[in-house]
């Protein structure tokens, strides 16, 4: 799997798909997050089923080499279009000990022309336990780039309290298994409200994930949560499904990346009543 994964970076076979992130409250569009996919033998297998893999080699650094730059020219182009929309993808935990990869990053986004806080980098929980001082002091780096971090299923690891406050950290994302559930098990609703608290108290914005229901999407209004992600809104696809989704809906992108370039809007009739908000 391990040999069949190198070719399969030279060969273009990893594929990114996007995800909306989009205010509870509506209209707006966050961001996007860029989740992987390999096309292999003409079927798409998901990151669950390599990604692990490859986290245990060092296959794992060309990998996130090859998300990022697929995923910064993504964004160039989007910002060539006039919708300048922060990208957000998922880093390993080796991608944090790797004592060139602040460099990496700077080199990629001076390449693609992106400015530093259209990307944003999730972290999990787990690539934080290990080594957490080395992890610390990357996210430093990373954060000095003027790049946003972001700690991906939050609740589900091990992150102490203490650390948190400790790391450059500017959104949290609530995991989705205490969203799917929140409605038919009070336990999990208190843990998000918690959750969002805790996270609002250090200033970060409190992000979403697995919403699969309006029903979700109102009560994390009601939570005061910032913004969601998840089948409801739109599940993962690839860029020109993308472009055609925003081109169907009203959707205000967050700022300009440049002071050139003026905030845009997308107008268009929803084709359905996914977020045709
Ligand atoms: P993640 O970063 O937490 O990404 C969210 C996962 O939840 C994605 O699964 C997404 O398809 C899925 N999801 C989104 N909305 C919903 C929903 O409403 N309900 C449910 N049930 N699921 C939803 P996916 O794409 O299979 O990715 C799984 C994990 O693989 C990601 O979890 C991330 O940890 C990892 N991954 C994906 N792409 C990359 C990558 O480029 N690099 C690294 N290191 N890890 C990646
Ligand atoms: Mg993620
Ligand atoms: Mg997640």
């Amino acid at each position: 799997l391990e040999s069949h994964l190198h070719k399969a970076i030279e060969r273009d076979e990893l594929v990114l798909h996007y995800q909306p992130k989009v205010d509870v409250r509506g209209a707006k569009m966050v961001g996007v997050e860029a989740l992987m996919r390999w096309r292999r033998n003409g079927v798409l297998v998901p990151p669950g089923d390599f990604i692990p893999m490859a986290e245990h080699t060092a296959l794992i650094g060309p990998l996130t080499r090859h998300v990022l730059s697929t995923a910064l020219a993504q964004v160039r182009t989007w910002i060539d279009a006039g919708r300048p929309l922060p990208i957000a993808i998922n880093l390993s935990a080796r991608n944090l000990h790797d004592e060139d990869f602040a460099s990496q990053v700077a080199g990629l986004l001076a390449a693609h022309d992106v400015p530093a806080d259209l990307l944003v980098l999730e972290v999990t929980e787990s690539a934080l336990t290990i080594d957490p001082e080395r992890a610390q002091q990357m996210l430093k780096r990373l954060s000095a780039l003027g790049v946003r971090i972001s700690i991906d299923d939050f609740g589900a690891g091990y992150t102490s309290l203490g650390q948190l406050t400790k790391l450059p950290v500017s959104e949290l994302k609530i995991d989705r298994s205490f969203v799917m559930t929140m409605a038919e098990d009070p336990g999990n609703a208190m843990i998000v409200q918690s959750v969002i608290d805790l996270g609002h108290n250090l200033g970060m914005t409190l992000v979403a994930e697995g919403v699969e229901t309006e029903q979700s999407l109102t009560t994390l209004a009601g939570l005061t949560c910032d913004v969601a992600q998840g089948y409801h809104i739109c599940r993962p696809i690839p860029a020109d499904a993308f472009d055609v989704w925003c081109a169907e809906r009203t959707l205000t992108v967050p700022r300009p990346a440049r002071p050139s370039e003026a905030s845009s809007s997308i107008t268009a009739e929803a084709s359905d009543g996914d977020l045709a908000r």
